[in-house]
């Protein structure tokens, strides 16, 4: 039996445009993604020798009824396009997942469980496929799932198949909340379809905030062409945004198709401190930093 444990980081849309639908009937977009330390942890044992066994668990090892831990579970689907793809058999696989990214949150977390497995195995079966194909598979899996693959920071085009690395050296620090509700990604897109945004994404200036350390300046460009019409259908957004920037937020946005909402601080302890005060309620608050 061969074994190996593997992070599973969220990610937060910096920024993220909608510019347009595509023939396929896929929108075009232009984000940019940063990965981020709140992560899932997946434990992987290959050739096992029975059936597969998938199991989702919190953090205190409480089962998570919500989250299917069968093919419906997008870490099993990964392993079975894993094994197609490569033609490797699969002689028997058992994938423990600790959860720690909300659902229904933008944070990917289904995403990033897939993306880790794809690593995870193509690791263990000592790398069958390259990062190109590695990634093509990830897209047949999920929009994110690229990206998750590839992790850091990244300006993610197409469906979120076009993955182009970005360098930013310095570490970024946020406090990431989830309300209790979700939000239909499709009811977004459909909204998105007859709304004109006020306002869209300038990614390469918040890019040169970013590389200057300038948290303050960077804020302002934070960017979200989904956020005013989540803000519509939940105003509870708006309020989780003005809580951040009131705890001294340098910016604050809802990443991808919520619900969660991030604020940007300038350093770790601004925002270690915000987290602190915004815990408590109905929200799970969690701070994270750029990896
Ligand atoms: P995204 O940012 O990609 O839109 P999300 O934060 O909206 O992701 P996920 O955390 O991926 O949402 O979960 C959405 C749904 O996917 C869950 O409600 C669950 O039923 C299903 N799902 C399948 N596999 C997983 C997984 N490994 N972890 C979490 N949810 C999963």
């Amino acid at each position: 039996m061969k074994t190996i444990r593997v992070l599973a980081p969220a990610k937060l849309n910096l920024t993220l445009d909608i510019l347009g639908l595509r023939p396929d009937g896929y929108h075009e977009l232009d984000m940019l993604m940063q990965a981020v330390s709140l992560c899932d942890s997946i434990e992987i044992a290959a050739d096992t020798g029975g059936a597969r066994a998938l199991i989702c668990e919190d953090p205190a090892g409480n089962p998570l009824p919500d989250i299917p831990a069968d093919e419906r579970n997008l870490a099993w689907r990964a392993a079975d396009l894993f094994f197609q793809k490569t033609g490797i058999p699969d002689s028997g696989l058992s994938i423990r997942i600790v959860k720690r990214i909300p659902a229904q949150a933008g944070l990917a977390g289904g995403s990033a469980d897939a993306a880790a497995v794809l690593r995870g195995l193509n690791a263990l079966c000592g790398k069958p496929l390259r990062p190109k194909p590695l990634s093509e598979l990830g897209a047949d899996c999920g929009s994110d799932v690229p990206f998750c693959i590839r992790g850091g920071t990244a300006r993610v085009r197409g469906r979120g198949e076009r993955v182009r690395p970005v360098r930013l050296d310095p570490v970024q620090h946020y406090v990431i909340v989830k309300p209790p509700f979700g939000i239909s990604t499709a009811a977004l897109y459909a909204a998105s379809d007859t709304h004109v945004p006020a306002r869209r994404p300038d990614t390469d200036a918040l890019l040169r905030c970013l590389r200057q350390g300038d948290a303050e300046n960077a804020g302002a460009q934070l960017c979200n062409v989904f956020e005013p019409l989540a803000v519509q259908l939940h105003p509870e957004i708006g309020q989780i945004k003005e809580a951040l920037l009131a705890c001294g937020a340098c910016g604050a946005q809802m990443t991808g198709s919520g619900s969660a909402v991030f604020g940007l601080f300038s350093g770790p302890d601004a925002a270690k401190r915000a987290c602190e005060s915004l815990k408590g309620g109905e929200n799970a608050v969690f701070y994270a930093h750029s990896v």
